[in-house]
């Protein structure tokens, strides 16, 4: 019978797959190391399992203990595996920018999860780091595994994850391109196959808000490089211990918006559903392809898995929001979610007050005049105010149809936005549409600012 003895001895022996659409354009064989067939749908797996294994064999962690550490998810993912495998109890402790996927799947797997702030420095007491650190002071027979500075993460790329690239490759690789958050990877795959082949370059992939690649380039861990981004799983605002600066060859810094569009070719045309990282390596690889020949054979070392962001780069809501595709906003996606109840209109006869006090009520400046379901104006705040200053003893008892302007523009919902230009003016706040439901609503200047 053919079969592994528990899931912790399937990690490992990952596929080596040749990427044919997305780098068209780059002259030479790209090879994706798909680590997403780990049990965890992570790379990290490689090196949760050893650092578990070092911290048993050195006495650290003994049976019924706890395991502890800061994670961006897959790091988590992987020590709550073999915590399940070996009985160990697991806290985690995360940023609140991580997927809400990832925080979920820890917790399926029974450990307990806390989340921390984001922004806040490495040494704030609120940080992640901050909170493993404590709680493996407070817990007893605990152990928090620090992956940024235990040498045990890129210790299993050295021992695993090079020499799998170099038998697969069968020495034929000459660049390896992978994104840096702890280091692990890079350091520990970078200098096995250099120690095979000293040519081959090694290059990292950073992104913009994270120190590596002025530190690398300058010597200078400068903190005008640090600030918030989107991007989960690379790039720092410290200098973990598992970088070895000394075996990258070159950081690539790629944008937010760059990332995320390439993941989602990599899923829609390779049909490889991958994690943000992947797609900042893959894009990363792109912007270096005039650094490469026809002879050149390109690994890139992917981290984890797409299901864990399908809230997120896979949405397209999210994606939008961000501004990260280029498919232009429409009037359609600023109404969507209104209700036919949301369109205030008022009737031709009711009064100027009326009016007045329906702009009031529902803070808005601009109201279309009806006739029973008919557009047949519109009435602006300024129109409404001169009207009431001009008259002060008419006390605003006309009816809105006498000093009502020509009714707002009607454009299709599926206009793009940039396309309401030549409708809105000083004098025309807003223009109206009919949504596919059939119901009038009004999209103002106001709207329109408040999605650039
Ligand atoms: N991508 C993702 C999604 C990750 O979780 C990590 C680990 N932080 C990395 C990339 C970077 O890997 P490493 O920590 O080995 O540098």
């Amino acid at each position: 019978m053919q079969y592994q003895e528990n899931i912790l001895h399937t990690i490992g022996n990952t596929p080596l797959v040749k990427i044919n659409k997305v780098t068209a354009d780059v002259p030479a064989l790209v090879l994706m190391k798909v680590e997403t067939f780990n049990p965890g749908h992570s790379i990290k797996d490689r090196m949760a399992l050893k650092m578990l294994e070092d911290a048993e064999a050195a006495g650290k962690l003994k049976p019924g203990g706890t395991i502890i550490e800061c994670t961006s998810g897959n790091t988590g993912m992987g020590l709550a595996i073999a915590g399940c495998v070996k009985g160990y109890r697991s806290i985690f402790t995360t940023s609140d920018k991580q997927s809400k996927e990832k925080i979920d799947l820890l917790k399926a797997l029974g450990a307990e999860v806390i989340v921390c702030p984001t922004n806040v420095t490495p040494d704030d007491p609120r940080s992640y780091y901050s909170i493993a650190e404590r709680l493996s002071k407070e817990i007893p027979n605990s152990y928090w595994f620090n992956q940024y500075d235990n040498l045990s993460n890129r210790l299993a790329h050295y021992e695993s994850t090079g020499p799998e690239i170099w038998k697969q490759t069968e020495g034929k690789i000459t660049h390896m391109i992978v994104g840096v958050g702890t280091g692990g990877t890079i350091s520990g795959t970078g200098r096995y196959l250099k120690e095979q082949n000293p040519n081959i370059k090694v290059w990292g992939i950073d992104t913009y808000g994270s120190v590596f690649k002025k530190y690398h380039e300058t010597g200078e861990f400068d903190e005008k490089e640090i600030y918030p981004y989107i991007t989960e799983g690379i790039g720092e605002d410290i200098l973990p211990k598992n970088v070895d600066f000394d075996i990258i060859d070159h950081f690539e810094k790629v944008s937010d918006k760059d990332g995320a569009v390439m993941a989602r070719r990599l899923a829609r045309e390779e049909g490889l559903l991958l994690g943000y990282s992947a797609g900042s390596a893959m894009a990363g690889l792109i912007q270096l392809k005039d650094e490469l020949t026809p002879e050149d054979v390109v690994v890139v070392i992917i981290h984890d898995h797409g299901s864990r962001y399908v809230g997120k780069i896979y949405n397209d809501d999210w994606m939008r929001e961000r501004g990260f595709l280029d498919t232009e906003l429409r009037v359609v996606d600023l109404i969507k979610s209104r209700k036919a109840e949301d369109f205030i209109a008022v009737q031709k006869d009711q009064t100027v007050r009326q009016a007045f006090q329906i702009m009031k009520d529902k803070d808005i400046s601009q109201l279309p005049v009806m006739e029973g379901e008919e557009i047949i104006g519109g009435l602006t705040e300024s129109t409404v105010l001169s009207f009431l200053l001009d008259n002060p003893l008419n006390n605003g008892e006309k009816p809105v149809s006498d000093i009502m302007d020509d009714p707002f523009p009607v454009v299709q919902c599926e206009t793009p936005l940039s396309q309401l230009r030549p409708y809105l003016n000083k004098r025309i706040p807003a223009v109206i549409t009919k949504t596919q439901a059939g119901t009038w609503q009004i999209v103002t200047q106001y709207d329109i600012l408040q999605t650039v």
